[in-house]
């Protein structure tokens, strides 16, 4: 796997460098996405033991800094918004050590699959509808709806009493609680339009990048909220501020969750579900990282 990651990723002293972020240690072990079973716990360690199902809050954080301290550990100053993972050994390991307040216990009846999904693809979502501030009735746009925290994103939607347009080219996300599918990706602001009956979408998820972007942010109606967690098919976009002030939207950036939000998550999990595509073994994990594990249609 390292050799993989070395082939195209600058090296740089004792670490290496991937969509910019600096990876350590070398060699490394990736995984920010992680549950398991606690085999042994330290010396002070009180609320877990030996047995526990637990999953893995994947940012590193002090817990002293004013960011931790107003419940925002994703942001902690000090520990630079990193991930388990990427500055530390993850978990794509039979063993991994984490710190006991990254760690948090799960119900015992908790599917694998969902547990693993919870730390990124689903907190990550969660957190920006809430940045967001989704009310009860709103129309909820989401691009790329039937990706991983897209599926989530859907089923956050139809939680929180929004009526869910999901722009996705796969009619199962209906399962998932979306209300309408838009499958024409150019053609998305003109449907947005149809189906709000010209009030447009009340708020718009999309961390699709700069391809989506025009199509996006035309989508977004008077008093609305465009938000992101990501920049997929590229970051830099262009934007026209008349457009933002005169119908008075609000950009809003959202990274991660914070720890209080996994437990919600965890609470709430009887009523989520995650849909898995393609399972591997740990030792074909490197696959996951080649770019036809993605492109694969197999279920
Ligand atoms: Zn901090």
């Amino acid at each position: 796997m390292l050799a993989y990651f070395l082939s195209q990723q600058s090296f740089l002293g004792n670490s290496i460098i991937i969509d910019g972020k600096i990876i350590k240690p070398l060699p490394h072990i990736p995984g920010a996405e992680t549950s398991g079973v606690v085999e042994e716990v330290g010396l002070h360690v009180t609320s877990l033991k030996r047995g526990d199902r637990v999953i893995v809050y994947p940012k590193v954080f002090d817990g002293t800094c004013d960011m931790c301290l107003n419940q925002c550990e994703m942001l902690c100053r000090n520990a630079g918004r990193e991930d388990v993972g990427v500055i530390t050994n993850g978990g794509f390991a039979q063993y991994m050590a984490v710190p006991e307040k990254n760690a948090f216990k799960i119900p015992d009846e908790m599917q694998w699959e969902l547990a693993a999904s919870l730390p990124v693809t689903t907190l990550t979502p969660y957190h920006a509808l809430k940045e967001a501030a989704l009310k009860i009735n709103e129309f909820l746009v989401i691009f790329g709806a039937s990706g991983n925290t897209g599926m989530m994103a859907t089923q956050f939607g139809k939680k929180m009493g929004a009526k869910v347009i999901a722009v996705s080219k796969d009619n199962w996300i209906k399962d998932f609680g979306a209300n309408y599918i838009i499958s024409e990706y150019d053609r998305v602001a003109e449907k947005v339009n149809e189906l709000t009956q010209g009030k447009m979408a009340d708020v718009v998820l999309n961390s699709l990048g700069v391809q989506t972007w025009e199509n996006s942010f035309a989508s977004v109606g008077l008093n609305g909220r465009w938000v992101t967690f990501g920049g997929l098919t590229g970051a830099d976009v262009k934007l026209n501020i008349q457009s933002l002030y005169s119908k008075q939207v609000k950009l809003i950036g959202s990274t991660g969750g914070t720890r209080k939000e996994i437990t919600e998550l965890i609470d709430m999990s009887k009523e989520l579900k995650a849909r898995v595509w393609k399972k591997f073994t740990l030792d074909e994990a490197y696959l996951c990282f080649q770019p036809s594990s993605y492109t694969s249609k197999s279920p």
